[in-house]
């Protein structure tokens, strides 16, 4: 009984996996046609700076409506990202941001990149050329990278990401805390910021161990020199925390959800969201800054 009960699990399992290559093979059979048909669409979240709320920049994150719906990144990134349509989708991503951006008055556009993308032959040349098609200052653009694309190969990482620093691109360490970065490897990375993962930031309130990270993760950055983006900040009690632990800056639900280029291009020359902190009902009354 116990044979038979091992081998219904199997073959239970053997369909589940059969029904995630089955899907997985739909959605990129899907996404390869997804800019031909017009399903794409840009998203920009704006980035904050701690003490002001003053909008010093957007993150452009990608959204795709599929036939039957919305289809998160999260889902559609990784498998782009495993085969190449992650390059064609990321060079729409590129150009489309710094489209969107020539509106704003001086803000800068933070565009993720994965990892296949950030390795590829000559990634430096690539930006590059796309900045100055655009007519656009490499210091408006800020390159966002994760952990994994600069850990396997660190002296090709640190190589690529000094080129790019001196060109005059900025660069944010993405989801900070939740890769495989070895502390002692990151001093020779030409980072401009570390980006706290949301995680720690959801956790902060409830647990200890969530803000103790926190805490060390805006040291640490202080200490290098880094500016540090909280991102996913829904709560003015959040607010309140990263003020005191002293975060540069934030990024959440609390400031704006991502939104389309005529939302983001009212929220840059607006400049700033939710008025000067010192008049905000609870952070006015903090003694942090
Ligand atoms: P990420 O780069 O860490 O982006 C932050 C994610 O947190 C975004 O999810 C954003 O919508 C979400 N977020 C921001 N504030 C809040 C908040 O207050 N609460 C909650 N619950 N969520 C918040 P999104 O847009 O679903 O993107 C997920 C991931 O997909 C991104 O994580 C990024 O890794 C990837 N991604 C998105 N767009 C692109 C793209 O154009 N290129 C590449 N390579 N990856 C992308
Ligand atoms: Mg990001
Ligand atoms: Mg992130
Ligand atoms: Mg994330």
């Amino acid at each position: 009984d116990a044979k038979r009960h091992g081998r219904n699990v199997a073959r239970l399992f053997d369909e589940s996996i059969d029904e995630e290559i089955r899907i997985r093979r739909r959605i990129e059979a899907n996404l390869s046609q997804a800019i031909a048909r017009d399903e794409l669409g840009m998203t920009f979240q704006p980035i904050v700076a701690n003490d002001t709320f003053e909008v010093v920049g957007f993150e452009a994150l990608l959204r795709w409506t599929e036939e039957s719906g919305p289809i998160s990144p999260g889902v559609f990134i990784p498998i782009a990202e495993e085969s190449n349509l992650i390059h064609e989708l990321g060079d729409w991503v590129l150009a489309k941001s710094l489209e969107v951006l020539k509106e704003w008055p001086g803000q800068y556009v933070s565009v993720n990149f994965s990892p296949r993308q950030f390795r590829r032959h000559n990634f430096v040349g690539y930006v590059m050329e796309q900045v100055l098609r655009a007519g656009i200052a490499p210091q408006r653009l800020q390159i966002e990278i994760t952990e994994t694309a600069i850990f396997d190969d660190a002296e090709r990482a640190a190589e690529t990401l000094y080129r790019l620093r001196q060109m005059g691109f900025r660069i944010a360490l993405d989801d900070f805390g939740t890769g495989y970065s070895s502390l002692y490897n990151i001093r020779k990375f030409a980072l401009d910021s570390l980006k706290i993962d949301r995680g720690f930031i959801e956790g902060m309130g409830r647990e200890r161990e969530s803000a103790a990270i926190v805490h060390s993760i805006i040291h640490l950055g202080r200490a290098l020199g880094l500016g540090v983006i909280a991102e996913g900040v829904e709560t003015e009690m959040q607010v309140a925390m990263l003020r005191a632990a002293g975060a540069s800056h934030l990024q959440g639900y609390l400031f704006s959800h991502p939104v389309n280029a005529d939302g983001a291009r009212a929220l840059a020359h607006a400049g700033i969201i939710h008025g000067p902190p010192e008049q905000h009902p609870v952070l006015g009354t903090g003694t942090a800054g």
